[in-house]
């Protein structure tokens, strides 16, 4: 299951795929394609001026394509999602893949990476699977990993303090470097699946592979005997050191502002493994693509939290205004009065870097951002349906936060219907359905 099967199966879908024949610069120009037509098709770079190979951007762009790469639908997306992280499934490991075609040494100036805002420091690579084993061997990882190019064979890798970067630690201590493996280019339930959030020492290419159905092959890599999807595009195989860092930064992140610039670790790259004809995959800092992947997952695990809150959620929407990350709108079948506050207070504690949610009933489409006002317009009040956590734990990433302490101020907004009223004052009029309804140009 690769990304080359899944982009060909999505054009069977009509508009999903736009091919780019003229030659485009990876510089800017590229980037500049992926915001004009973000949130939309997956575009395919056919020719990248200086370059030999192709890339594709924006295969994660819409929420349609991430549910059909990984079974689902808008309805079930959630369930099965949650399914797959208690249920991760060890893939079949086979002997050769196509990944390993070409070997070279290191080289990453031959590889299209792209440049994409304009303060950014050099060229990011934005959708790379890092691979790495525990310092005992006893699992592997898998994560996604911003990575600024340094040079030929040296990248700078940003590690929130999370899964890889505890391996990094338990290496430090016996001053040991972390072999990896980088993957880039795979199918988008692989990006998804890497994203999922399960615990610590589950391996997420085995949560992929539950979400394809069984049907994700691994291969070891050369080396370094690292697991890696066996039809990915490409592999770059190297070592996370602990004895050198570098500046990293700025970089736009999800909410389309720059973050700070840190100094993060490097990685030295050994080896470099490809397809022939590798086709490498890019990824838009701050657009849809990004905001979908960070957020899917996390809807998926708010889902299954406000679940045992409430009896009937219907659905949970980290919407794109808030960058998929900050504001979230969940749907509930209301059964009694505090139902909605509920929920608010599940899907607050359910993900810490929720910062507002409102709580709709089932009649509001999610989706809809000026469904959602409405909502807010007619059913809330602000002395009465209003919760408000002061001094809680937010995110850096918002600039409007205590960045010292990152302490952040969480409202929960209950915009349900008031169950003491009559229902019938809430509910939008609807015109009776007629027989045929004229179209006019
Ligand atoms: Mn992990």
């Amino acid at each position: 299951m690769s990304l080359r099967e899944f982009i060909e199966a999505e054009r069977a879908v009509g508009d999903a795929v736009i091919e780019i024949e003229e030659e485009v610069s990876t510089d800017h120009e590229a980037a500049a394609l992926m915001k004009k037509y973000d949130g939309g098709p997956t575009l395919v770079f056919k020719r990248l001026k200086g370059y030999r190979h192709q890339a594709v951007a924006g295969v994660c762009g819409t929420r349609d394509r991430i549910y059909r790469a990984i079974g689902a639908d808008h309805d079930t997306y959630c369930r099965r999602l949650a399914w797959a992280v208690e249920n991760p499934k060890p893939p079949e490991v086979a002997e050769a893949g196509p990944v390993f075609e070409v070997a070279e040494p290191p080289d990453l100036e031959s590889i299209p990476i792209f440049r994409h805002y304009e303060r950014d420091p050099g060229r990011y690579i934005t959708s790379g699977i890092v691979v790495a084993r525990s310092v005992d061997g006893s699992f592997q990882n898998a994560s996604i990993h911003r990575l600024l190019v340094l040079g030929k064979d040296r990248l700078a890798i940003r590690i929130v303090p999370r899964h890889l970067h505890a391996m990094l630690e338990e290496g430090s201590m016996i001053g040991k470097n972390l072999e990896v493996a980088i993957v880039i280019g795979s199918h988008p339930a692989v990006m998804v699946g890497v994203n999922s959030g399960p615990e610590y020492r589950v391996n997420e290419l085995w949560v992929a592979n539950s979400l394809l159905g069984g049907k994700l092959k691994v291969v070891r890599c050369p080396d370094v005997g690292l697991e890696v999807p066996c039809d990915a595009e490409y592999v770059l195989v190297g070592e996370i050191s602990t004895d050198e860092t570098a500046e990293e930064g700025p970089f736009v992140d999800l909410t389309g502002t720059y973050d700070i610039v840190r100094k993060q670790p490097v990685v030295r790259i050994k080896r470099v493994f490809r397809r022939e004809g590798a086709i490498y995959q890019a990824l838009l800092p701050g657009g849809s693509e990004h905001k979908l992947l960070m957020g899917v997952p996390k809807e998926a695990r708010m889902y299954e939290a406000i679940s045992k809150a409430i009896p009937k959620v219907k659905g949970v929407r980290l919407t794109p205004g808030g960058g998929c990350w900050f504001h979230a709108v969940v749907s509930v079948r209301k059964q009694v009065e505090g139902d909605g506050k509920n929920a608010a207070l599940a899907a607050l504690g359910s993900n810490p870097s929720l910062k507002h949610v409102v709580v709709v009933d089932e009649d509001i489409n999610i989706d809809s951002s000026e469904e959602v006002e409405w909502a807010i317009a007619t059913r809330f009040q602000g002395d009465r349906d209003l919760i408000v956590v002061n001094g809680a734990r937010g995110s850096s990433l918002d600039p409007s936060s205590d960045q010292v302490r990152i302490l952040t101020t969480k409202l929960g907004i209950d915009a349900t219907i008031p169950l003491d009223k009559p229902k019938e004052k809430f509910v939008r009029a609807v015109i009776p359905e007629v027989d045929h309804v004229q179209e006019y140009r």
